[in-house]
């Protein structure tokens, strides 16, 4: 069955004249922790070029709050948190991925202290937190709740104080460069001077992050469209699990965009979830109450605004030390206080909300995905350690300790096929004739963020997955191709991301962790213990399906 994606294999059109090229030995696209760990990592011995589509810090790296999980204290152990990480992930997760993440995880995390000396220590031992999921505390902090961005500050910091990475920032990857079934490089749009280069390379690392912006309701930052998955499809890598994607139970309720995220450690230090009779309607549901996997959670808080016939349930932290609160939860505390809220003294009205995306390309234990010559790292990969829900507080680790894989990968494959790209020429279709609007492409954003939440959110079905597929090839066909502008490229990416998430919902006829099939409501193991992944297969611009790992 054909299904919408978008239509070209390149997006980029032939410009007037021949564009810039550059030269390096890998190139990172991406400054979140998937990219600069992997720049940071691969800079010891090669030259590295790590280019972002806004400035360093715009990331969603840079909002975590949470921390990172590992098993850093005396009562954990690496088997228990992969024991933790394969119940949440509801019989899906790739189980060698996950012995690597939680056996290689303390190592890396405490690598990343020394570099980051602000995570948060009682005494001199580190302060670790209980979160939704995880039998034991387990995550490391910093900051108390700005965690990402203590993290994310001192990686940059770590990049620039070495001098072989160039930064690029503002330059917008519009597609990745193939030759031979080899990536070899990306092509990129300077925002600032509108010029394209093609930067060739023996190894590209993809770490471009999620795709939250898909939906109308989500956490994640304006930058989170997709476009790595995207063009990682455009260029013949398969991506896959694009049916998981994870809500989060207590985003704000308001209308705001990205919805301010209140972290799992506030409940994880004893706030309740309140129903609008004021009752704590996860006792009974989960033997970790309000501290059950986030699919659990947000399934019945589903349940429960529906029955109420409203919009949002209540975080009740008023039982709780304020003093400590504020102390552990600085960011919370200020940016509610700024919305009007005391987190003290008032309930706070919270929503499921769209906050990360489990699947995306698909790569095998060192980040290599199935296109030679590229790797893919953090919240873009889909490594198979998160399986069909992720448990909270893993998607920092991952970042870290594949990024990590993929640095000591490099020193194998870009060693072995160095030099080969200088000689290569591509070519690019030619220049579109016809012209999108900008009110026209924020118009059809807008309609596909909302169609998406409506139809392809928490709770699914066949009528609306079909509905939903429709409607998405309309607003493609609605569209001209892409000319040269960063709204048009994010608007194809996140038509084609939205079109497999859409498309795998649909082909899953079972529910299982985030996926819920309102006409499926049973796991089916029988029929579907395995994995949707997608490729282009040749010409074939409709792709093909096809299960496992490869
Ligand atoms: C509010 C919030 C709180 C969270 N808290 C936690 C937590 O406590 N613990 C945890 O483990 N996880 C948490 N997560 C999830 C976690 O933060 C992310 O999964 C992780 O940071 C993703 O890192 P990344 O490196 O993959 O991508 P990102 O940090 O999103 O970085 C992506 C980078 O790619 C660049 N980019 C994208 N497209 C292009 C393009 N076309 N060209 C050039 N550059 C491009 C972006 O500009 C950016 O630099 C949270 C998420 C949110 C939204």
């Amino acid at each position: 069955m054909p299904y919408p994606v978008a239509k070209h294999p390149y997006m980029l059109a032939a410009t007037d004249g021949e564009p810039a090229r550059r030269f390096y030995d890998i190139i990172v696209i991406g400054s979140g922790i998937g990219g600069l760990t992997a720049a940071v990592g691969a800079a010891r011995r090669w030259k590295v070029a790590l280019i972002s589509k806004s400035v360093l810090r715009d990331t969603t790296t840079f909002l975590a709050q949470g921390g990172i999980a590992a098993a850093l204290s005396e009562q954990d152990s690496p088997q228990l948190h992969l024991e933790d990480t394969m119940r949440a992930g509801a019989g899906l997760c790739k189980e060698e991925a996950v012995r690597i993440l939680v056996n290689e995880g303390p190592d890396r995390v405490r690598e990343l202290m020394e570099i980051c000396p602000k995570f948060d220590r009682s005494g001199g031992d580190l302060v670790l937190a209980s979160e939704g999921a995880h039998s034991v505390p387990r995550i490391a902090h910093a900051g108390g709740d700005a965690t990402g961005s203590e993290v994310a500050s001192a990686l940059a910091q770590a990049m620039r104080s070495g001098s072989r990475v160039q930064v690029l920032e503002q330059e917008f990857v519009v597609d990745l460069l193939t030759s031979g079934g080899r990536c070899v490089g990306a092509v990129s749009l300077n925002l600032r001077t509108g010029e394209f280069t093609l930067d060739y390379a023996s190894a590209t690392v993809l770490a471009t992050g999620g795709s939250g912006q898909v939906y109308s309701l989500t956490t994640n930052p304006a930058v989170a469209t997709g476009d790595g998955m995207a063009m990682a499809w455009r260029a013949g890598a398969a991506i896959g699990d694009m049916e998981f994607v994870q809500f989060h139970p207590t985003g704000l309720y308001a209308d705001e965009s990205p919805i301010f995220l209140i972290t799992e450690a506030l409940r994880g230090e004893g706030a309740y979830l309140l129903n609008h009779a004021g009752e704590r309607f996860m006792v009974g549901v989960h033997p970790q109450a309000e501290l059950g996997p986030r699919d659990v959670v947000v399934k019945e808080m589903v349940k429960q605004m529906s029955a109420a016939g409203r919009e949002f349930l209540y975080l009740d932290a008023t039982h709780l030390d304020c003093q400590k609160i504020r102390q552990r939860f600085p960011t919370v505390y200020e940016t509610l206080r700024d919305r009007g809220f005391d987190i003290c003294r008032d309930r706070i009205p919270v929503a499921p909300v769209c906050h990360y995306m489990i699947g995306g390309v698909t790569t095998d234990l060192w980040g290599r995905t199935t296109l030679p010559g590229l790797y893919a790292s953090g919240e873009v990969s889909n490594t198979g350690v998160h399986g069909a829900n992720r448990l909270a507080s893993n998607s920092l680790l991952e970042g870290l300790v594949f990024s990590d894989r993929i640095v000591r990968d490099l020193d194998r494959y870009a060693g072995a096929s160095g030099g080969s790209a200088r000689r290569l020429t591509i070519e690019l279709p030619a220049p579109a004739t016809g012209k999108n609007e900008p009110a026209q492409l924020a118009d059809i954003r807008r309609r596909l963020q909302k169609l998406m939440t409506a139809d392809v959110g928490i709770v699914r079905d066949e009528r609306g997955l079909n509905r939903a597929l429709g409607r998405i090839g309309s607003l493609l066909e609605e569209l001209e191709p892409p000319g040269a502008s960063p709204e048009e490229y994010e608007l194809y990416n996140l038509i084609t991301v939205a079109g497999h998430i859409t498309r795998a919902a649909l082909l899953r006829t079972e529910s299982r962790g985030a996926h819920l099939r309102e006409d499926y409501p049973q796991r089916d193991d029988a029929r579907w213990k395995h994995h949707i992944n997608f490729r282009l297969k040749g010409d074939r611009r409709e792709g093909e399906v096809f299960g496992g790992y490869g």
